[in-house]
């Protein structure tokens, strides 16, 4: 399918998930996921309007951003390990994946600009993923907060890849109550308004939970691996 098809899908399927939840469609970022595509469809996927791009690896971010730095809002959504921030992080505009005092320190010694971050939360429990134990959240942020360039402007999590619909709602709604807590810390630096949770397979009820930006990348430009 093309891209504008699949988009045109998706916004219909947030419109519906917006209907039910009391949402306006607006309140959503939808952010395409290109680290299964090539530079053609990524280029298509601009064309068809997509505004939010995102890559999971150092290589293929910088491959796709020195192509479309300036046709697209670019987020980096995998795991960063400190010693390559230096080689990203003045080009990145979001980063999802702050999870490690390291890291912030690293951001904060490397970024020209103060970097707007979301902190991944590893809410399901799940070994093979990445981020903080919610209960976590709160002393990582107090103990970051002398790094000035680092901004938590919201939270990350990924579901895991189960059929129970219940179970993934609550991972969501787990984090969207996470964020209200920080929210109450009034803190400068982590103003904390954005959920970036809901992928392909459960975007929709991620939506329904309070997701402000869902990265979608088999659904909307499909997976080639
Ligand atoms: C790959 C990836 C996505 C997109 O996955 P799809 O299921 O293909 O939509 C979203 N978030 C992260 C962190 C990813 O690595």
């Amino acid at each position: 399918m093309d891209v504008a098809a699949n988009l045109e899908n998706i916004n219909s399927k947030i419109k519906q998930a917006c209907e039910k939840s009391n949402r306006e469609p607006e309140e959503i970022t939808v952010i395409g996921v290109t680290k299964y595509v090539t530079i053609e469809r990524t280029e298509e996927a601009i064309e068809a309007g997509v505004k939010n791009l995102a890559e999971n690896r150092m290589e293929g971010f910088l491959e796709k951003y020195s192509h479309f730095k300036n046709d697209a809002t670019w987020h980096f959504i995998g795991t960063l390990q400190s010693r390559k921030v230096k080689e990203v992080i003045n080009q990145v505009d979001y980063l999802h994946s702050l999870d490690r005092k390291s890291l912030a320190k690293e951001i904060n010694k490397r970024a020209d600009e103060p970097v707007d971050c979301f902190v991944q939360v590893n809410v399901s429990g799940e070994e093979s993923k990445h981020g903080l134990a919610p209960q976590d959240v709160l002393p990582f942020l107090h103990s970051i907060e002398q790094y000035e360039k680092v901004r938590v402007v919201g939270l990350m999590t990924m579901a895991p890849h189960i059929e129970d619909e219940e179970r993934i709602r609550g991972y969501f709604r787990k984090l969207a109550e996470l964020r209200e807590d920080v929210k109450n810390l009034k803190s400068d630096q982590a103003p904390c308004k954005y959920l970036s949770m809901g992928m392909s397979n459960d975007y929709e009820l991620a939506i329904e939970e309070g997701a402000t930006h869902v990265r979608i990348g088999s659904s909307l430009v499909g997976s080639q691996i």
